[in-house]
């Protein structure tokens, strides 16, 4: 699944000197070759940053050391390392194997890869001050000493009968004297000073407290057990290997994540737990902050020197568990025993900024490189993840029931293209006001769920639901306000926008959707009685609203919770009696080959947030399409046979998991220029292609469905082709020595495995 060719930076060993390979973060990128002068031959490790000279620069400037090697550098005009910058290596050896996996594999330089694995405020030290400690020099005899005036030599005494190196103020301390005794004989050359790095001691205090809730340790039931032995077996084998857990939602899986990492830590082995950042609640936290003794739980609230003191924490072995989101799989633990990925399937494992990495993928590189086992998590698994378990890449484990006798909750479609259901033209539909007032009265809670990606401007039919299609790549059509265009966002396809429905002649023919904003004032004048809280991006921005927001649902302060997909993810809340979905077809059709996935995904993950309690639970869809596979199957709570059909789509047009997209996003401030770009690209793209005789299907370029972003017009490329490595050699082939004129500020990005189309 994984595997490429043999890695370019693995070197031939030549003898005669030693050199540095060294990759920088800014341009020029390297590796160029440096020798290592004798003064640095025992201190300069791979992974850790020196500084350079490079072209005409005065300072050195700094790089990343990727390998040390013998070599001959008589034919070569080398130049010297010129200081080391860290005292030991930010990353080991096999940390160091991973980031040139990254580079080659997502063709990003080498040293932005660092950057991304090794935290900023890592690499700025950040939360530390600099200390002098001192020892006494050999030329410091006894001798030398006795002929010192009284103040020096009282610190001398005190240094060399202290025998351990002590800082000056330590010394003024010991010797009672200023420190100007200690300055002369640092001066005499008779005390050696070292200077060390050291948190400052306040942040100590900054290590978590456990603030989270307490969790019960329960009996297992018999699913969760025959879970954990196989996951237990795997960690036990020594081997990389790659395990599906396809539990329910509600099933207990994050029960059967803590005791396979119990097993791991009672083997003195440690743990990555990633999560979606939404998920990191005090909830979850709680969960595994009372089950072990040292949890390390990174999050993007941090302060730079909190993240630094648990990085440094976490390389030193002290911490058990390392709970956080994609980052969270560089963590430096030693004695990784297994990585754990929950909620697999979604779609912020995937960074969207260079280097556009996705944690499934560099985890299980990882494991694999360590040969321990990787832990995939879901209701919903990826269409990935499940095919890796049908081509043998992965084991699959199955918890089909709820914990304790729990049944999965109803779901009721209603169906939006019948007029009586839609209230005045709201978005809450009859029976969904029917409901929510039932439950109210009930004294339980509600969650409506409104996708935000439902602004996309798709062109539906409010009578009919059809939806305006290409013909080439099933994509729905994008309309384009300005020309009145509707174009395909894959292949460029371009039409004049439909006056009205091609299918059934209707003439109110409509695009894009409602907002989170609109449904809060629909809500609170259809449920004056009721407290009201919307999540969504706009009211989650200041740190802490998310958590605030998640405890007073969770005491009942609120009745209503209505919020975009973020509402939608790993909640446990008993009193949830209902949740609405206001548009499930928004998700639908986006123009994405895994719109049908992330509906299915979507309604089955917020449908799984009631039912959680002894009261049950009931689900509300509001569809336009009712018959819509992915609909039907979300609403009977089955995912074999959304896969089964889902399959069959992805095989027809080659779209991944059966084959590999790649795409280039090209952006520039003048829209002909950028297309001009493309274009060339497109050519050499195509030329690479013929050389090697490769199956790759090249679209594009087409605008993507946001055209215009930050005042930059924006094209994009597709490529697809059955084997990933291919589509991988093309790009690289292709744009090798590709440069654009600096003066047009055109950028192009590569994007391997892209997410979000
Ligand atoms: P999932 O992640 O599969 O949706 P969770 O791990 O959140 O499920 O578990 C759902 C709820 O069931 C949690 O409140 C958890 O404490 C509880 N739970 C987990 N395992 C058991 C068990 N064996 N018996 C009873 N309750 C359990
Ligand atoms: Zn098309």
């Amino acid at each position: 699944l994984f595997e490429t060719n043999p890695p370019p930076w693995e070197l031939a060993v030549e003898d005669d000197v030693l050199l540095a390979s060294i990759v920088f973060s800014r341009s020029p990128h390297g590796p160029y070759d440096y020798r290592i002068p004798d003064s640095l031959r025992e201190e300069l490790k791979p992974g850790m940053r020196v500084g350079v000279p490079l072209g005409h620069r005065k300072k050195p400037t700094p790089g990343w050391c990727v390998a040390v090697k013998e070599g001959k550098a008589a034919h070569r005009k080398l130049r010297d390392v010129a200081e080391c910058i860290d005292e030991s290596p930010l990353c080991d050896a096999s940390l160091v194997r991973l980031v040139m996996w990254m580079a080659h594999y997502y063709q990003v330089p080498a040293g932005q890869v660092f950057d991304t694995l090794i935290p900023s405020s890592v690499r700025s030290a950040a939360g530390t001050k600099q200390t002098t400690y001192f020892t006494p020099a050999k030329e410091a005899t006894d001798t030398v000493i006795d002929k010192l005036p009284a103040k020096q030599q009282a610190v001398m005494r005190h240094l060399v009968s202290a025998n351990r190196s002590m800082t000056s103020a330590e010394l003024a301390v010991a010797a009672k004297c200023t420190e100007d005794p200690i300055r002369r004989l640092k001066k005499k050359g008779l005390i050696v000073p070292e200077v060390r790095r050291e948190m400052h001691s306040g942040i100590r205090i900054l290590a978590q407290t456990n603030d989270g809730e307490a969790d019960r340790t329960h009996e297992l039931t018999e699913q969760q057990t025959a879970a954990l032995e196989r996951i237990n077996a795997a960690v036990d084998s020594g081997r990389g290997r790659t395990l599906l857990l396809h539990g329910v939602t509600g099933s207990g899986k994050t029960e059967v994540y803590i005791r396979a990492i119990e097993h791991v830590v009672s083997q003195a082995g440690s743990a990555i737990v990633m999560v979606p950042e939404i998920s990191l609640t005090p909830q979850t936290r709680g969960r595994f902050e009372s089950r072990f003794p040292s949890v390390a739980v990174l999050h993007s609230q941090m302060s730079p020197s909190e993240r630094h003191f648990h990085w440094q924490r976490i390389r030193r072995g002290e911490v058990q568990v390392v709970i956080g989101p994609r980052s969270a799989v560089f963590a430096p633990l030693p004695n990784l025993g297994l990585i754990v990925l929950d909620e697999e399937h979604d779609t912020s494992f995937k960074q969207d900024s260079q280097p556009r990495y996705h944690a499934r993928k560099v985890a299980h590189a990882r494991a694999m490189s360590l040969g321990i086992p990787l832990l995939l998590g879901s209701a919903t698994p990826s269409m990935e993840a499940w095919h890796a378990t049908q081509s043998g890449h992965a084991e699959l484990i199955s918890m089909p029931d709820r914990v304790a006798g729990r049944p999965m909750p109803d779901v009721q479609l209603v169906d939006l293209r019948v007029r009586d259901d839609r209230a005045g033209g709201g978005a809450i539909s009859i029976p969904l006001k029917r409901a929510v007032d039932e439950t109210l009265r009930e004294k339980g809670q509600a969650i409506l769920l409104l996708n935000r990606r439902g602004f996309a401007t798709t062109i539906q039919c409010p009578a009919c639901g059809h939806v305006v299609a290409c013909p080439d790549c099933d994509m729905p059509l994008t309309h384009h306000r300005d020309g009145g265009k509707a174009m395909c966002h894959y292949c460029d396809y371009t039409i004049g926008t439909p006056p009205w429905c091609p299918a059934c002649r209707f003439d109110g023919i409509r695009y894009g959707g409602l907002g989170t904003q609109k449904l809060e004032v629909e809500a609170k004048a259809k449920f004056p009685d009721a407290k009201i809280a919307r999540m969504d991006g706009d009211t989650m921005k200041r740190p802490g609203s998310h958590q605030r927001v998640l405890s007073e649902f969770r005491s009942g302060e609120i009745d209503i919770l209505l919020g975009t997909q973020m509402i939608a993810k790993g909640l446990d809340f008993p009193n949830v009696l209902l949740v609405g979905v206001i548009n499930a077809d928004s998700a639908l059709h986006f123009p994405d080959f895994r719109a049908a996935e992330r509906t299915f995904q979507l309604v089955t993950q917020v449908a799984g947030r009631t039912g959680r309690g002894d009261r049950g639970g009931r689900v509300i869809v509001q569809t336009f399409t009712p018959e819509h596979p992915a609909i039907q199957a979300a609403s009977r709570h089955d995912y074999f046979k959304f896969v089964e059909e889902e399959m069959v789509n992805r095989r027809k047009f080659n779209y991944p998991p059966l084959g590999s997209v790649a795409r280039i996003i090209i952006r520039g401030p003048v829209e002909e220029k950028t297309e001009d770009v493309a274009d060339s690209i497109l050519a050499r793209l195509e030329s690479a292609r013929d050389l090697l005789k490769s199956e790759v299907r090249i679209l594009g370029p087409a605008p993507p469905p946001i055209v215009r972003l930050r005042g930059k017009y924006r094209f994009h490329l597709l490529l697809q082709a059955t084997d990933s490595a291919v589509v991988g050699e093309v790009i690289r082939r292709a744009l090798a020595d590709f440069k654009t004129d600096p003066k047009d500020e055109i950028e192009y990005l590569i994007d391997i495995d892209p997410v979000n189309l």
